[in-house]
């Protein structure tokens, strides 16, 4: 694996590698690597010929600094794990190797914005303006930014994400097509450790009592996907809600049902041809989120 911390040199090296027709890989990532991210890497292995991951913890995507301070930083494993995944290359730069000063002064001041602009602007209209969205001002605006900055330094023909991240994927989705860009997204099932806990970077923070209790939020999820079959929109709502308010450690941010494409809650399953449940929680300190396709 080869490790650039240049994107200049990066590029240098990615051009060569495009002449020669190869199709590139991309899997954007923040670090403390586990077999979700290895997964995405997988499916880059299978789909492209050069696959380029990046770690990079982007300061403009929180609105939390004591999430951004606390988030787990661990390079040299990350390192063993793509090497083992047979990753051929890893992008990890600098803060100041992406962000002038005065984006990120910009982010203090704009953190409400509905829009992200940087030359050209992306509407995500009403998909940022729930869940995630509502709950984390900022944050997509900050996602976008990231990612078209990897975009255009990487020129991926394809880019993979998880759907453990399912609103970000239609924030990714949307911007691709609105700047038109090149580039073909690829979708990845989320990978659960054996208690049913989405895997996640953020899990490394939650104590083993922790752990063992957010169980009840998959559970949660499978519960109401298997219930629909008895139960309103209204009733599986409120079944989950009751479920997870019920853990005194628990506090929830969110439990919605929406039309997996538009993002907007929905009352009755006429309301969409697919939908998804997804949840937000607070454990100790440490925010979780977790989603399932209903139908
Ligand atoms: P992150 O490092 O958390 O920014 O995640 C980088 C990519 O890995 C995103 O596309 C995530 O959706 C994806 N990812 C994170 N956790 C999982 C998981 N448990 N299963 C599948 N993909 C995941």
């Amino acid at each position: 694996m080869i490790i650039f911390n240049s994107a200049q040199q990066l590029k240098i090296y990615l051009d060569n590698v495009k002449d020669q027709h190869y199709i590139v890989g991309f899997v954007p990532t923040m670090g403390a690597l586990h077999r979700g991210h290895i997964s995405l890497i997988n499916a880059a292995k299978i789909q492209s010929d050069i696959v380029v991951c990046s770690i990079f913890v982007n300061p403009t995507q929180f609105n939390d600094l004591n999430d951004l301070q606390n988030y787990p930083r661990t390079f040299e494993a990350d390192c063993k794990l793509l090497e083992t995944a047979h990753c051929d290359i890893l992008f990890i730069p600098e803060v100041s190797e992406l962000y002038t000063f005065e984006e990120l002064e910009l982010k203090k001041e704009k953190i409400e914005d509905k829009s992200w602009t940087e030359g050209k602007t992306v509407d995500f209209g009403s998909l940022v303006e729930v869940m995630e969205g509502a709950h984390r001002p900022g944050h997509f605006n900050g996602v976008a930014q990231v990612v078209s900055k990897f975009f255009r330094i990487v020129e991926p023909n394809k880019a993979f994400f998880g759907q453990k991240d399912f609103q970000q994927l239609a924030v990714i989705r949307k911007m691709v097509k609105q700047l038109n860009m090149p580039i073909e997204i690829f979708a990845c099932p989320i990978i659960r450790e054996s208690n049913g806990l989405a895997m996640s970077s953020r899990n490394e923070r939650l104590s083993a009592e922790e752990r063992n209790l957010a169980s009840i939020i998959s559970k949660t999820l499978f519960e109401v996907k298997e219930l629909q079959t008895t139960k309103t929109i209204v009733e599986l709502k409120s079944f989950a809600e009751d479920q997870l308010k019920a853990e005194p450690k628990i506090e929830l941010e969110y439990f919605e049902i929406s039309d997996a494409d538009s993002l907007q809650p929905i009352t009755d399953y006429n309301q969409a041809a697919t939908a998804v449940a997804c949840v937000a929680l607070k454990l100790g300190n440490v925010r979780l989120i977790d989603n399932i396709v209903l139908y």
